[in-house]
């Protein structure tokens, strides 16, 4: 009983989900379909995450199914690869469309039925007017647009060009069929939109079979009732385009009738999410690739660490509306962290080391510790690691004069390294310029594990590892791609990138088990941050990739002490 009251305590509630419970009880419909129709002319991104969050979470909450659509509709522009990328994205976060993969393009046929069909009963006429006349005719929002020389043609004449456009007899660009709708429309959706243009370009699907193709605005919809689709949701910006879709199902014997429901876009702050603007940032080698973990790409995510759990969480958190919205990258970041902070094993790891000698410990002597894997969750285990004479420590983790709220090592104090013992620092060593190259240190044999031998307390616990048993890495450290919380989205967007939004650490050490981490499967290191092993990986070098850095109380109090 419990269970079930806290289940619906936390299912999400909006707008789209209440509409769908209502159509169910009113028996509008007898079963629930939606769908997730992303255009393979790139890769996904959070965006797209929360509409595919959406689609799928609804199938699954009333019992329906979801449907995978490619709309590919432009040959011009898609790939194959991003065809991959799409599934292999929309799987990763943890949805399955099992048999209803689709792509618009095997509706091409039936499409092209239809517009005959809309031929017939003359309501589309083949206009031979350049794609620039077009415009010019189709008017402004305030002045209505005024009629094609060509609209009156005949239906017979309208069927032979129309079959000689899908022929190849024309050049692109010099035809296109368009819906006989009504130039004076207050909504400019509606002054005869294109449905067909002819384009000479190989399809990722249909090969070379088709040389006209539909519209997206022709395709959508018709595709969304071919598929029995109940609930066609989309952004807002499609909101202007609905009454061109209705009057299409309208005059088309089309098998059933969806009914769409627009809800806001997800914008981000420090971050574009057009996928025009992303292709731009990869062709031109802003970053590398589509997976560059700055990128707000699905894959890029991935690679940079965050869990596919937390994507999920943050979708069910910004929720659905229909107001528009900016949502703070640090928002996203913390549902990572929560997450994160609950599965990922710890593990140490230094990243700009200092060399720490103890001078009482036997040149030739190990010792193997105990340390826990995730204290958060006791299934994770422990494991072993090694401690020797010596050492690697952070060389943030020591200051030599250090003001009063540094607890940190320092001349003469005694610290814990974790899981280890209680060590003194005795000496500082110098190069000729002054800089710290080393420090000498003596440990206390009774603190073994890290516990006080006598009560005694200390203020700071360090990370370190064994410098005879420790692995080298490198780790690279990701910023913002965008300096600006809102970066420029006119075209001048790529002024606004962050030059400091990536740097590497080539002289990082960590324990051994680093060597047995996983691609995608992200781990802590303790006391810095999150980091997960990157694809670039080899036999010759292993690279981490920082996931996010831990909320850190002492870089808050120097922000603090700055801002005095
Ligand atoms: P972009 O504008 O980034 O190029 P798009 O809308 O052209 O995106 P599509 O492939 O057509 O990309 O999108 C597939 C689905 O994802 C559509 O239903 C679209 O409304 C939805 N979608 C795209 N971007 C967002 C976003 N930022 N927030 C929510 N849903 C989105
Ligand atoms: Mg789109």
């Amino acid at each position: 009983m419990e269970n079930k009251e806290n289940s619906t305590a936390t299912a999400p509630k909006d707008f789209v989900r209440e509409q769908v419970a209502t159509d169910l009880a009113a028996k509008n419909t007898s079963e629930i379909i939606t769908r997730f129709p992303p255009e393979p002319n790139g890769y996904l991104h959070i965006g797209h995450a929360k509409a595919i969050c959406l689609n799928f979470g609804i199938a699954e909450e009333f019992d329906g199914r979801c449907h995978l659509r490619m709309d590919d509709t432009n040959p011009a522009k898609e790939e194959e690869e991003y065809i991959e990328a799409i599934k292999q994205d929309v799987r990763w976060l943890g949805f399955d469309w099992g048999d209803h993969l689709y792509f618009a393009s095997d509706y091409f046929e039936q499409l092209y039925a239809w517009a005959e069909h809309l031929i017939e009963n003359d309501k589309a006429y083949v206009d031979d007017l350049t794609a620039e006349e077009i415009r010019e005719y189709r008017g402004t929002l305030k002045q209505p647009g005024k009629n094609s020389p060509h609209r009156d043609r005949s239906r017979e004449e309208n069927l032979d060009l129309f079959r000689r456009m899908r022929a190849g007899d024309f050049d692109e660009g010099t035809r296109v069929l368009r819906a006989k709708i009504d130039m004076g429309s207050g909504n400019i959706n509606m002054r005869d939109p294109v449905l067909y243009r002819i384009l000479k370009a190989e399809h990722p699907h249909t090969g070379n079979s088709w040389c006209i193709y539909p519209t997206y605005d022709f395709a959508h919809g018709q595709s969304d009732a071919i598929e029995n689709v109940t609930h066609s949701l989309c952004t807002l910006e499609f909101a202007d385009h609905r009454p061109l879709y209705d009057w299409l199902i309208e005059n088309l014997p089309v098998p059933a009738r969806p009914r769409q429901y627009e809800y806001s876009r997800l914008n981000i702050s420090h971050t574009v999410l057009s996928k025009r603007r992303l292709i731009q940032l990869v062709n031109e080698n802003h970053v590398q690739g589509w997976d560059d973990p700055r990128m707000p790409t699905i894959s890029g995510m991935r690679r940079r660490g965050f869990p596919a759990e937390a994507l999920r969480d943050f979708a069910k958190r910004i929720g659905v509306t229909k107001s528009d919205n900016l949502i703070e990258m640090a928002y996203l970041e913390s549902c990572v962290r929560e997450q994160l902070n609950k599965v990922a094993e710890r593990r140490m790891a230094v990243l700009n080391p200092l060399k720490l000698v103890i001078e009482n410990w036997p040149e030739d002597q190990e010792d193997e510790l105990e340390a826990v894997n995730n204290p958060e969750d006791a299934s994770a285990g422990q494991r072993k690691i090694s401690f020797g004479r010596e050492l690697y420590i952070e060389r943030d983790d020591f200051m030599e004069d250090p003001p009063k709220k540094f607890f940190r090592m320092a001349p003469g104090r005694e610290v814990r390294l974790r899981y280890a013992y209680y060590v003194t620092c005795t000496d500082v060593v110098k190069d000729e310029s002054g800089n710290i190259t080393e420090l000498r240190c003596t440990y206390d044999p009774e603190s073994r594990g890290g516990d006080s031998p006598d009560g005694r307390k200390v203020k700071a616990t360090l990370h370190w590892v064994s410098a005879k048993h420790a692995i080298p890495f490198e780790t690279r450290i990701y910023e913002h791609l965008f300096a600006d919380e809102v970066p420029s989205q006119g075209d001048d967007f790529l002024d606004g990138l962050n030059k400091e939004s990536f740097k590497r650490l080539e002289n990082c050490w960590g324990e051994a088990s680093l060597g047995a981490c996983q691609v995608e499967k992200t781990i802590q290191f303790e006391r810095l941050g999150y980091f997960v092993k990157d694809k670039d990986s080899d036999s010759s070098q292993l690279v981490f990739n920082r996931t996010l850095p831990l909320r850190d109380s002492w870089a808050k109090v120097q922000a603090k002490s700055k801002q005095k």
